[in-house]
């Protein structure tokens, strides 16, 4: 296709658009230069939903106007402040509204989730993780070896074949099946951070459940971005953050999943706190412990409501969307990057990302020829699109629905193109 005619289909899909009105309801960055920049990174922060002021006013209003009342008072009294977050996030991860819980933040919920879903013995205490883990993911698992006793070796990191990027699932079911016995948790991405590559969430929890061991998933690059089932796939349990794709701002409160064959959590070890007591009683301040049903039962302290309020806003319009015109414009929108890639960069530019709709969400992963990736990188930033860089060499870009046209993805991958070094 011409220059011209990319940009024609770009601005028909724009005008076809059944999302395009939501974009107005983000604030997004501009450029240096003052222009409006091409946010492409909502993978690692996504941008300010408009309503995220007015949420958070809700909570400074009655803090100033009611002090210690607006636990029982206000617009959204404090005291049961996130049990609203539970039903439309549950809506996201494919769960029961009890079986989800908004809390701490991810990698805090990792260890909570540790402590009650890693319990190795003398015969089994394997972790099976994938070698490019997440740094705090392996740090996490890695100081729960320790706290348990156990070295490092007690790990089991599966990577891609050699000259590979990606993790074949059939290999992790492999490496599964090969623990067998020895193995007590499973602990892998739903989306993998550096390659935006999807894992079979429901075949590698049935495998690992067969083997007779615990199934978490890390759903940091994946809730908002893929539709998920964790309810019916099995799994164990499952952190992530809502920073990313579900745009709470930075630091904002996480969440976590427990299936509900866990019922409320009594019989497993659990590090308890008075936010994760029984509601009804909670005030009554007793000194047994009385969990509520469900992953509420793992909260631990007092949730920060500043830090959570966000989320409201940013809930209200993925609902708003629906999660079959958001998956079906995320799969449109980076197709057409990937095609304009292929089109326009000579072959200099290589996906590493999955070409397969089941095996991919909002991001793509671009390796430069030439060891170019740095200077490309900083070029793109300098002309306004916005991306991110992972050591040693991705570029990573993700259109996503809510907030990014098709004309902002032709026009990013014509200022790739034009930044790639002369041949
Ligand atoms: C972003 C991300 C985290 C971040 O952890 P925090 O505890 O929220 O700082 C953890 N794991 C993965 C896979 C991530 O992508």
């Amino acid at each position: 296709m011409a220059e011209a005619d990319w940009r024609a289909h770009a601005a028909a899909a724009d005008a076809a658009d059944p999302l395009a009105a939501f974009r107005a309801r983000f604030r997004l960055p501009l450029a240096a230069d003052g222009r409006a920049s091409i946010y492409l990174c909502g993978h690692s922060l996504g941008p300010m939903p408009v309503e995220a002021a007015a949420r958070v006013e809700d909570v400074l209003r009655p803090w100033a106007e009611l002090a210690v009342l607006g636990h029982h008072q206000g617009p959204a009294p404090w005291l049961d402040f996130h049990a609203p977050f539970a039903a439309p996030l549950a809506a996201l991860v494919g769960a029961r509204p009890a079986e989800v819980v908004a809390m701490n933040t991810l990698t805090v919920n990792l260890h909570l989730m540790l402590v009650s879903f890693y319990r190795p013995t003398p015969s089994r205490f394997r972790i099976l993780i994938e070698r490019g883990a997440f740094p705090s993911d392996r740090h996490a698992v890695v100081s729960q070896l320790r706290f348990h006793g156990l070295a490092e070796s007690a790990l089991t990191e599966v990577a891609p074949r050699d000259g590979e990027a990606l993790l074949r699932s059939a290999d992790l079911v492999a490496a599964i099946e090969a623990a067998g016995d020895s193995l007590a948790l499973v602990l892998l991405p739903a989306v993998q951070y550096r390659t935006g590559q999807v894992l079979d969430v429901a075949a590698i929890t049935r495998a690992s459940r067969a083997a007779g061991a615990a199934a978490g998933w890390d759903l940091a690059h994946a809730i908002g971005n893929v539709p998920l089932a964790l309810h019916d796939s099995g799994a164990d349990f499952a952190v992530w953050c809502h920073y990313k794709y579900l745009c709470a701002g930075p630091g904002a409160v996480g969440g976590a999943f427990v299936h509900e064959r866990h019922g409320d959590g009594r019989g497993l070890p659990r590090f308890e706190g008075w936010w994760g007591h029984d509601v009804a009683s909670r005030f009554d301040m007793g000194p047994q412990f009385l969990p509520s049903p469900g992953a509420a039962g793992w909260q631990v302290s007092n949730p920060p409501l500043l830090s959570l309020a966000p989320l409201a806003a940013s809930l209200a319009l993925f609902e708003a969307a629906g999660p079959a015109r958001l998956r079906s414009k995320s799969l449109a929108l980076t197709a057409f990057a990937r095609r304009l890639i292929e089109a326009r960069c000579d072959g200099r530019v290589e996906i590493l990302t999955p070409t397969a709709d089941a095996e991919r969400g909002c991001q793509l992963s671009l390796r430069i020829a030439g060891g170019a990736g740095r200077p490309v990188f900083a070029a793109l930033t300098a002309a306004g699109v916005i991306g991110d860089w992972r050591e040693p060499d991705v570029l990573r870009l993700a259109p996503a629905p809510l907030y990014n046209t098709f004309s902002e993805v032709e026009c990013a991958i014509a200022r790739l193109a034009g930044a790639l070094p002369p041949q």
